[in-house]
């Protein structure tokens, strides 16, 4: 896949995960909270210069070497309420996205 257009699907899938979390756990309507914007943003700015997009499958691999600490911790949360709750919301990108992320799991975990 072009490497740009894959940018920009993370960051759609990304995008509507923090706004699903937001929502849900901050209890925000059409705008996010100052943290979760704070959040967004930072995970575009990763997203638009990571490295690893050439070879990288999803977003889920990325806050493990890219993220700081602080949003790392803060995109695993939303990830963890959001994951699942995308197929309800978004069901076509949320398949892709747990294909990719069971897949990625899998393979660490028989790596170990
Ligand atoms: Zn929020």
């Amino acid at each position: 896949m072009e490497v740009q257009h894959k940018r920009e699907r993370e960051q759609q899938v990304v995008a509507c995960m923090i706004e699903l979390y937001c929502r849900k756990q901050h209890h925000t309507k059409g705008e996010l909270c100052p943290d979760c914007a704070a959040l967004l943003e930072y995970a575009r700015a990763r997203s638009a210069r990571c490295p690893f997009m050439e070879h990288k499958t999803f977003c889920s691999q990325c806050p493990v070497h890219c993220y700081k600490p602080e949003m790392r911790e803060k995109i695993r949360q939303v990830m963890r309420f959001s994951g699942p709750r995308m197929l309800l919301v978004h069901p076509g990108l949320a398949l892709r996205h747990m294909a990719e992320t069971l897949r990625q799991k899998l393979q660490k975990e028989t790596q170990q």
